[in-house]
Formats: structure tokens, sequence, C-alpha cells
């Protein structure tokens, strides 16, 4: 959504000098997610994504246990508590279980065939 808050933001900004600068109002224009190609869509998923992972993470809230973080929490829990979950021996999101079998896992002393996941994505809470 960052397209959409730049777009406000200057709509802001020129609202604030809208006496002086009426006539660069034109230049401003609205972007709708619909009307962008699939590649712009999927840059600015991928990008939004890890805006938001970053912010949680900041906030203690995205405790992944695998690099690249995974993005199942995200969209499903959001928040990511796949790490305390592995270290309290628990199941992870089954993305992370996925990252773990292919060498993504990050967590010290953590064997990949250790980390219990399921195909359903389901983990305790
Ligand atoms: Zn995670
Ligand atoms: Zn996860």
């Amino acid at each position: 959504m960052r397209i959409i808050a730049a777009v406000l933001l200057s709509m802001l900004m020129f609202g604030a000098c809208a006496e002086q600068k009426s006539d660069m109002s034109a230049e401003v224009k609205e972007v709708n997610f619909a009307d962008l190609s699939f590649e712009e869509q999927h840059a600015s998923i991928v990008s939004d994504t890890e805006t938001a992972k970053k912010g949680l993470a900041a906030k203690g809230e995205y405790s992944c246990c695998v690099m690249p973080p995974c993005n199942w929490c995200l969209i499903n829990d959001k928040h990511c508590n796949c790490a305390t979950h592995l270290t309290k021996g628990e199941s992870v999101c089954g993305e992370c279980g996925q990252s773990w079998a292919i060498g993504r896992g990050i967590l010290a002393g953590v064997e990949a065939e250790d980390v219990k996941w399921g195909p359903d994505n389901v983990h305790s809470h």
C-alpha cells in the first residue's frame, strides 16, 4: 500500500499549499492497485510484506526462525512466534518448516529434522 500512501501524502502536501500550487494538482495521479500490471502488483506486495514484517519485528512481534522470514504468519496470524514455539519444542508454521528443510533455519542448536511442522500450516499459539 506504499503507493497509495505516497499518493495520499502528496495530496495532503498539495492540499496544504493549494493556493500557490493549484496548477500542480493536475500532476497528482491516483494509482489504483487493481490497475497495475501483475508485475507491478507483485513488486508492491513483496515490498509491502517486507515493510510490514520489519515494522512488526521492530515491535518484537515478528520473531521468525528462518531467513528470509516467513510470509505465512504475516498473512494468517498478523505476527510470527515461530522462533518462540521452536525454542519450546512446539510446532512452527508450514512455511518455516519447509524453510528449515532447505537449510534456511537460523536458530542455533536446532537441527532441521527436529523441527515439527504440519502440511496444514497450523501451529499452536
Ligand atoms: Zn515466521
Ligand atoms: Zn511462520
